[in-house]
């Protein structure tokens, strides 16, 4: 690997300083006698195991987050062999990068096997070896993310702390630990953005510079891979604020240069999670509300770019399709089952996309009506009851049943009886 000025500067601790009271207050209990016992194995396999990454970050910001990652100086699939008997738990591992995952009642935690990585070349995914705790600290992304808390029981709650992480929280910066990082792996470009707008934190001067430098590097970087990114930005609370930040720097356009994280596409993500509430907005209606003013041939370059789904990519392509009939929708005199027959075909979050988007409060009213009772409406005869009545069988069936719903739909009628009544009208002509 090439060797690289350390940008975020390693230091000794000049205090130790102990946070098993803030696990005790902060964790749930079930955790916190997890870490005990696991440090209890890990001594007396003579290993050192450590809490790590984006739990420890937010044990000193006093927030909510039980994603336990532990790291052994040793073997991760051993020791979770022993904690999944223990727990009664399931476990699940890769043992190319032994690592393990365990799950028991609610919860679930991570164990990885400390290690070292070297990138083969820009954005590829790193080679890996096993090392010990500093090295794996050294190989991530933010000096906020490289604290370690010990779990041995000799050491339990020490903070280890090399690169200033405590520091940065306190100043609230992200900081990249060396100049390349951004070169190794672009997908800390973006996830930068989002710490810095979830923690309303700022990127440190000369992170920034190298972000700005380096935002062509994100060209390196396959598109699943982005979008798990974008996935995680979805993820967030107020995922737009990371998407204005993302267009300020000029990432969001690495997307696709059309693309805007504005104050219309902010408005409609508040929207669009009331609308979800409790829940969160699933990634194709955010994505949908996103490619908007795309033109089909940008969306389909977005598409195919990020390799969307099948389902997502439809929620983006009715979106569009949609967007075309607003003007149709738009018309005051429009009937139900006309309304009906230019909805019916499309996915539920295109419709809403489009409720949100639409300027016209006609097209919003036609379209809120579509969602809350026209598709609902079926006529009571079915083909059987037509064919019972007489009616021949064949191609006519059909067009009786879209008949009856069409009249059910523009309330000509009401009940099963009336049905038949228009049926025997119809066949009697
Ligand atoms: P979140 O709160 O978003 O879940 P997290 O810090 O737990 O934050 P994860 O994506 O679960 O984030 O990653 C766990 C840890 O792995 C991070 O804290 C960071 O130390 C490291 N990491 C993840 N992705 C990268 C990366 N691309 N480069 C370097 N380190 C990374």
């Amino acid at each position: 690997m090439t060797s690289v000025t350390t940008y975020a500067i390693m230091r000794e601790m000049p205090e130790v300083t102990n946070l098993a009271d803030k696990m005790e207050n902060q964790l749930p209990a079930e955790l916190v006698n997890f870490m005990r016992v696991a440090g209890g194995i890990a001594t007396k396999q003579g290993q050192s195991l450590y809490l790590v990454g984006g739990v420890v970050r937010d044990l000193l910001l006093g927030k909510a987050n039980f994603d336990l990652d532990l790291v052994i100086e040793g073997n991760a699939i051993e020791l979770a062999q022993q904690l999944a008997e223990i727990k009664l738990g399931k476990m699940t591992t890769h043992p190319q990068f032994n690592t393990a995952k365990i799950k028991w009642s609610k919860w679930s935690v991570d164990l990885a096997t400390a290690r070292a990585e070297s990138y083969a070349k820009p954005g590829a995914l790193p080679t890996v070896k096993p090392s010990s705790i500093e090295s794996d600290l050294s190989r991530r992304d933010f000096t906020i993310n490289t604290m370690a808390v010990c779990l041995n029981p000799n050491r339990y709650g020490e903070l280890i702390d090399l690169y200033g992480g405590r520091d940065d929280l306190e100043r609230r910066l992200i900081r990249i630990l060396h100049e390349r990082s951004f070169i190794d792996d672009a997908t800390r470009i973006w996830r930068g953005v989002r710490y810095e707008q979830r923690l309303d934190f700022q990127m440190e001067r000369n992170s920034l510079e190298l972000l700005r430098r380096d935002t062509p590097m994100l060209g390196t970087i396959s598109g699943d891979r982005i979008r798990y990114e974008l996935e995680c930005v979805f993820q967030e609370q107020e995922p737009e604020k990371v998407l204005r930040r993302a267009e300020e720097l000029n990432v969001l356009q690495r997307l696709h240069p059309w693309l805007r994280g504005n104050g219309w596409l902010a408005d409609k993500f508040k929207a669009a999670r009331k609308r979800a509430s409790p829940g969160l907005p699933p990634f194709g209606f955010y994505i949908a509300l996103l490619a908007y003013h795309l033109s089909n041939e940008q969306s389909e370059h977005l598409i195919s770019y990020l390799r969307l789904s099948k389902a997502v990519a439809q929620i983006v392509r009715d979106t569009a399709y949609i967007k075309t009939k607003l003007k149709a929708l738009a018309d005051p005199e429009l009937s139900r089952s006309s309304i009906y027959r230019l909805l019916h075909s499309y996915s539920q979050p295109a419709i809403i996309a489009n409720l949100l988007a639409s300027e016209s409060p006609v097209a919003c009213q036609h379209i809120e009506i579509f969602l809350s009772e026209l598709r609902y409406v079926k006529s009571a005869l079915n083909g059987n009851d037509l064919i019972k009545m007489g009616v021949p069988t064949g191609p006519y069936i059909k067009e009786i049943l879209q008949r009856l719903h069409q009249a059910r739909l523009d309330r000509k009628v009401t009940s099963k009886q009336g049905e038949e009544e228009l049926v025997k009208g119809w066949i009697a002509i």
